[in-house]
């Protein structure tokens, strides 16, 4: 594991600069990397900024559910992000 330094992450002011170093640093997925969980569906998960979830942010995803004779749907997922 990389070496950081906390106190850098603590100076660093908005919570988005945080998520993206941690992204940076390999701590947590970076966008497009985490596979849905839904096995049907496609898709990846991409990280967005919810200020309605407790650490300000969630995982959308936007892939596409294949459904056994049916037409296929475009997926919904939301997943709580929850950095620790
Ligand atoms: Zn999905």
């Amino acid at each position: 594991m990389k070496f950081i330094n906390l106190t850098n992450i603590f100076q660093w002011r908005d919570m988005n600069e945080i998520i993206f170093r941690l992204q940076d640093f390999g701590l947590i997925s970076k966008d497009h990397q985490l596979k849905c969980p839904i096995e049907s569906c496609d898709g990846f998960l991409k990280l967005f900024k919810d200020k309605s979830t407790i650490d300000g942010f969630r995982w959308n995803c936007s892939g596409t559910i294949r459904q056994q004779k049916k037409k296929s749907i475009k997926c919904t997922k939301r997943l709580i992000y929850q950095m620790f």
